[in-house]
């Protein structure tokens, strides 16, 4: 998801889409841009916003307002830390039930899903959520306010994303859209930090079922469209070895010293490579190990993180660090005067896929117009969201924003500010689906 501080960092994107320098652990510039929209689809999205059963669905959002605020206060209020997702999503899917979907289930992961049935069935247009928040277990969530501003950790990421989702359900239901693609409903699992974006990895991998298209709420105001992933990958590599007596032990080999040589040469090779092309960032970001001054280290590790724009110069950024990693392995145990020879292990702890998705595409010409219809303008932009998973493999992806104001996102003073036109982003976000669905005849 994503934060906000001012309007000055309109386009400063973190993971999971943040853009909080103070508070966000993963903070990147990204770019935006106006984008353009086709007057074909302009007048497509403004007629189905003025059919009956779409003007129903709107009214239907906007008779909600007060029952999504009731829900968003309960909803943040169930934790759902990393990787304990359950106690959340069990309440989700029965909110699912009750506004109406066809059939409600969970799968594998973890996820909540919810499918409502299409008229021709052909397609599937998947919409989403994050379940997960950052906050760990024992985190105090109690939801206080100050007029309309609602303060508690994940209010905003992405608790409003899921009650963004039921409204859609209740307003389609209470107004009968028919769609003619399936939509399926996901409450999705472990977007936020480590979780990886499992849920929705898991999603694009089952067989059972085929996503033809994938919009996501996870995001801060109305009128910025993530059309482009922020790829990274994040490894711990640790050296080890026997460790021994500074001097007692002196001509072992050692580990600290093999780590160093490894920065060394990842920093210099990484270092040129990324001067041109595409943006991509490497960074050693915490080192460790050792006992004391006077020991040899048996263990020395880092935890190193690196992002591209694009997927060749992350797989390149990637094989720069496995290359200055075994070369300081071998230079290190040719240099050892006794004893065993050190190892290495690379461990990856974070992999999300980058790419970007042309701005014809009809699913990002469709939450354009639909953002143009609200009269806001459009703003294609990058982040690091469940999006990046389908974009990665080309399939129709967007991200948009959830309505309202934000700040503070993954801090404990996270909060929500409840503009008075913020049932407009659940408008904007069912004209999207329903656009891209197709209305039934
Ligand atoms: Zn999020």
């Amino acid at each position: 998801m994503l934060n906000r501080t001012s309007t000055f960092t309109l386009f400063t994107l973190l993971s999971c889409f943040v853009f909080l320098p103070k508070h966000g652990n993963t903070q990147e510039n990204g770019e935006g841009k106006s984008g353009k929209v086709e007057s074909s689809y302009l007048k497509e999205v403004e007629q189905l916003a003025k059919t009956k059963p779409l003007q129903a669905a709107f009214q239907s959002i906007l008779d909600q307002t007060q029952r999504n605020r009731n829900e968003l206060i309960m909803l943040t209020e169930i934790p759902a830390p990393p990787f304990m997702e359950t106690k959340r999503g069990e309440r989700f899917a029965s909110m699912l039930k009750e506004a109406g979907a066809d059939s409600v289930w969970t799968d594998k992961e973890g996820n909540v899903l919810a499918l409502r049935k299409g008229k021709k069935r052909t397609r599937t247009v998947a919409f989403d959520a994050h379940l997960d928040t950052v906050f760990p277990l024992e985190t105090k969530i109690k939801v206080s306010n100050n007029a309309d501003t609602l303060f508690a950790p994940g209010i905003a990421d992405n608790t409003r994303g899921l009650v963004l989702l039921l409204s859609v359900v209740r307003a389609l239901e209470e107004a009968k859209v028919e769609t003619e693609a399936d939509v399926l409903f996901v409450g999705s699992v472990g977007e936020e930090g480590l979780g990886d974006l499992r849920g929705t990895k898991f999603l694009f991998t089952d067989q059972s079922r085929r996503i033809d298209s994938w919009i996501a709420i996870d995001g801060g105001e109305t009128g910025t469209l993530i059309n482009m992933g922020l790829g990274s990958f994040r490894y711990r590599v640790t050296f080890r070895g026997p460790g021994g007596h500074s001097w007692g032990a002196f001509g072992l080999a050692n580990p600290q010293h093999a780590l160093g040589s490894a920065i060394h040469y990842f920093s210099k090779a990484a270092d040129k490579f990324t001067r041109s092309g595409a943006r991509t960032s490497y960074n050693v970001g915490r080192i460790g190990g050792g006992t004391s001054v006077n020991s040899i280290a048996f263990e020395s590790w880092m935890e190193v993180d690196m992002r591209s724009e694009i997927p060749e110069n992350l797989n390149m950024v990637d094989s720069l660090l496995k290359a200055s990693i075994q070369q300081a392995l071998v230079e290190h145990n040719a240099m050892k005067r006794m004893g065993p020879a050190l190892t290495v292990e690379i461990k990856k702890i974070g992999d999300r896929p980058s790419g970007e998705l042309p701005e014809s595409l009809p699913l990002i010409q469709r939450a354009m117009a639909a953002t143009t219809y609200f009269g806001v303008s459009p703003r294609l932009t990058r982040g690091s969201t469940n999006s990046n998973v389908p974009i990665s493999k080309g399939i129709p992806a967007i991200t948009l924003g959830q309505g309202g104001k934000t700040g503070n996102n993954h801090a404990l003073n996270e909060w929500w500010y409840d503009e008075k036109d913020s049932y407009k982003a659940i408008q904007l976000a069912l004209l999207t689906l329903v656009s891209e669905a197709g209305l039934a005849k």
